[in-house]
């Protein structure tokens, strides 16, 4: 998950000035819409019949609410929930089929749509743990719930960590995996100028 944000969030930074540039490509005219290839609730995808690249835009309606990449104006309804955490949940539009994330809305009895309901989450197993936080499984509702550690007189924390831990030498499993994390933030980096700069060839 952490790799995914990662990801995306490079793919933000590095994509958006390359289209910026692109933008005024060889004839220096705007990109041409050769097919839609998907959309969101904001934007659509369309490939430049020019130039090859993946353009990402926000919708351009019409007086009628309609823009040409198939998506419309209108109030999403649910077809399903495809899954929730402790604040949100997701579900697929039956009029536009775009996952939409919501916010719960808990009726008088603390139950949402979604299957979600208000609730003590109650502990199953600790199964990560960081320098500031674990996370543990809810038994009642099987969301991940995070939360920070909390140390008795000795330094320890229900979840086994404890304040001693943080004196070790050396780079433990958190420090590594930032590592690993940067170094295929990198890897994906070169990656997508090599398939930037295959556009010109
Ligand atoms: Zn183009
Ligand atoms: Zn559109
Ligand atoms: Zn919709
Ligand atoms: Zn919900
Ligand atoms: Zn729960
Ligand atoms: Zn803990």
């Amino acid at each position: 998950m952490k790799r995914i944000l990662a990801i995306i969030f490079v793919a933000v930074i590095i994509v958006s000035p390359l289209q910026v540039f692109a933008a005024s490509h060889s004839s220096g005219t705007v990109h041409t819409v050769e097919r839609y290839t998907s959309f969101n609730e904001r934007t659509h995808i369309f490939t430049c019949s020019e130039c090859g690249l993946s353009i990402v835009e926000t919708h351009r309606f019409n007086a009628s609410g309609n823009c040409d990449c198939g998506y419309f104006i209108h109030n999403h309804s649910v077809a399903e929930y495809t899954s929730y955490n402790d604040r949100t949940h997701i579900f697929r539009c039956e009029k536009c089929r775009v996952s939409i994330v919501e916010t719960h809305a808990f009726d008088s009895n603390g139950n949402c749509d979604c299957g979600y309901f208000t609730h003590g989450h109650s502990v199953g197993e600790y199964s990560y743990y960081n320098e500031r936080n674990h996370i543990f499984k809810c038994e009642k509702c099987g969301v991940s719930v995070v939360e920070t550690h909390r140390y008795d007189e000795e330094g320890k924390c229900v979840c086994g960590y404890s304040v001693h831990s943080q004196n070790v030498d050396e780079p433990n499993e958190g420090f590594l995996s930032v590592l690993l994390s940067f170094l295929e933030l990198i890897a994906d980096f070169f990656i997508m100028i090599i398939n930037y700069i295959k556009n010109f060839i």
